[in-house]
């Protein structure tokens, strides 16, 4: 029997869909139900359908994820679009385990070194949302313990992103404000026996811990107190000791054996000066902030999963209370690389303008993109807390912000590369032009004396004798044309709307000025930088643009919307 084509195509968009919401892999079972589901007509049917459907399904999962949404694109080009948009207060979020209404607290901390991007604002934007839904406490604390790496300008930066996002925490601290009662927690621990001071070097600790062996130090930790009272009186430089949880050098889980909970470091801290030297990791300091800052419910990204063994055992030696730990999966964008680790040396080699260009993923680089921090926020959420490490394509957010943007961008006209055309017996005119053609954004008058700029791309197509309409002026025929000097001579024929005549876009010499668009591609092709990812389309605008302010949405008809950046400019946001 032969299988109806319409079935063939709804399986396979169908399918697409599927696979690209669980990680590339598309499930039979809940395929076919799906297609029974859109075509409940066909059950009599189905068991001629399976084969067929098994084997494209079989086809679509063993292609890689990038594929499948080209093909998506393809096949049903909305198959893309965000399934709902999340109403005010309404979050796509499950349930926190164990919460109680007002009573929730949750924090976001981020490590000042080095600008936010979109995977900080995700967790942000989950920890605020968490605290919201039950009437909690939100804290932003900046988990500044190693003054190596952090700065003032990167806290400055965060704070920016954080309220650009909207996001107003509740309390602002960092974890540095803590350091001697983090020092007092580290002495506790030592007392309990559950700590020590290791003087070995960096390769011997490194090449016992992958034997799984214990040093001398930790041997000797019993007898020898006087270690600790040195280095936390300074006794110590850098890398002559640090402090180390007692663990077990034998646990499959590494993480466990015997890690670094404080170290001494050199350069001066941003907010507390050289006095203090002696730091605490990550491992440590986090699990007692977030006990001492009542958090209830700390969210963390996956690559912390194994460390979650030592975050509860530090806080039950300690006897205090353990948050509940949860994970979701970090954020990142197919061919957008956004951790700090692959952005900073694209700024620091200069291949990018600075953190805020508008190919980058950080908050700066998508506002000057144009993209909203509303879009952020719902992108965001439509994502959930999923532990799926499947990237989602940027598109996906471009279709938040379309959404969001589209009802206030006035569109206008620009022409790239333009081509002059000169209208011999034309009558001067002014045309007058609805700035948004079905909302009520008022409207923009256009003097049209003899001269208009078409795009080199429409130019390509005429022909000497070819009629053609300039939308919403009137129709012209062609007489003279010269391709290279980008110029062409018409004459005026008449006004009549006609069918089958080229309609072209165009701008006024009189009302129009010389216009700059950036346009973002790709960042990445593959694991390389893409040398061609910023575009420059150089040509004229309405002068129209000039009255409108920096940071405004515009829309370019056929080409795309825009930010205007100033006078002469503005960045391409997406389609
Ligand atoms: P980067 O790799 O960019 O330096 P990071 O994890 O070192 O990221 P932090 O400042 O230490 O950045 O992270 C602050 C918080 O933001 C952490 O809770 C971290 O899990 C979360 N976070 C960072 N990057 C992402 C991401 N890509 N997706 C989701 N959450 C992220
Ligand atoms: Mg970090």
């Amino acid at each position: 029997m032969d299988i109806d084509e319409e079935i063939i195509k709804l399986a396979e968009v169908i399918i697409l869909k599927n696979a690209l919401d669980y990680n590339g892999k598309a499930r039979l079972d809940s395929v076919i139900s799906k297609i029974l589901g859109s075509k409940p007509e066909i059950k009599t049917q189905i068991k001629n359908i399976i084969p067929k459907v098994k084997e494209i399904l079989e086809h679509i999962n063993s292609l890689p994820i990038h594929e499948q949404r080209d093909l998506l694109i393809v096949k049903c080009p909305q198959g893309l679009e965000p399934k709902k948009v999340i109403e005010k207060n309404e979050s796509q979020l499950p349930p926190l385990i164990k919460a109680e209404l007002g009573k929730v607290i949750t924090r976001f901390p981020p490590e000042p070194n080095g600008y936010p991007h979109i995977g900080h604002a995700k967790a942000a934007v989950i920890d605020q949302e968490y605290a919201k839904m039950y009437s909690g406490k939100f804290i932003l604390r900046f988990d500044d313990t190693n003054p190596l790496n952090e700065k003032i300008e990167y806290y400055d930066a965060i704070m920016e992103g954080i309220s650009w996002l909207n996001i107003i925490p509740d309390l602002i601290k960092n974890t540095s404000d803590d350091i001697y009662l983090l020092h007092d927690y580290g002495k506790k621990l030592i007392n309990k026996n559950r700590a020590y001071v290791c003087t070995c070097n960096q390769t011997t600790i490194h090449d016992l811990r992958s034997k799984g062996i214990p040093c001398q130090c930790r041997k000797d930790s019993e007898y020898n107190l006087e270690n600790s009272d040195k280095i936390f009186n300074g006794y110590y430089h850098q890398n002559e000791a640090i402090i180390r949880f007692k663990g077990n050098m034998n646990s499959n889980n590494t993480v466990m054996r015997d890690p670094t909970l404080f170290r001494i470091i050199g350069s001066s801290h941003p907010k507390r000066g050289e006095k203090i030297t002696l730091w605490p990791t990550y491992d440590f300091a986090a699990p007692i902030e977030d006990s001492i800052d009542g958090v209830t419910h700390a969210l963390r990204t996956k690559e912390y999963e194994l460390r979650n063994e030592l975050y509860r055992l530090i806080l039950n030696i300690l006897d205090m209370r353990v948050p509940e730990v949860i994970e979701f999966s970090r954020l990142e964008f197919e061919g957008l690389p956004v951790s700090k680790r692959k952005l900073k040396p694209l700024v620091e080699d200069k291949k990018v303008e600075g953190w805020s260009d508008p190919r980058l993923p950080t908050l700066m680089g998508l506002k000057r993109r144009g993209i909203t921090p509303e879009a952020i926020r719902r992108f965001v959420l439509s994502l959930g807390i999923t532990l799926s490490e499947t990237k989602p394509s940027i598109e996906i957010l471009e279709s938040f912000n379309r959404k969001i943007i589209d009802s206030k961008s006035k569109r206008l006209s620009f022409v790239n590369v333009p081509f002059k055309i000169t209208i011999k017996n034309a009558e001067p005119k002014e045309v007058i032009f609805k700035n948004h053609p079905s909302l009520e954004m008022g409207y923009r008058k256009i003097n049209v004396k003899n001269i208009v700029y078409i795009s080199n791309q429409d130019a390509e197509k005429l022909k000497v004798g070819m009629e053609i309409r300039l939308i919403e002026l009137y129709n012209i025929k062609i007489s003279w044309i010269d391709k290279d000097k980008k110029e062409g001579i018409a004459e005026y024929t008449d006004d009549i709307l006609k069918e089958n005549i080229q309609k072209i876009q165009w701008v006024s010499e009189q009302d129009s000025i010389k216009y700059k668009i950036l346009k973002p591609n790709k960042l990445f092709i593959g694991d390389k930088f893409n040398s061609n990812s910023l575009e420059i389309l150089e040509g004229f605008a309405e002068s129209f643009v000039t009255t409108l302010s920096a940071d405004t949405m515009i829309q370019f008809i056929r080409l795309g919307f825009c930010r205007i950046e100033d006078n002469k400019s503005a960045i391409f946001t997406h389609k």
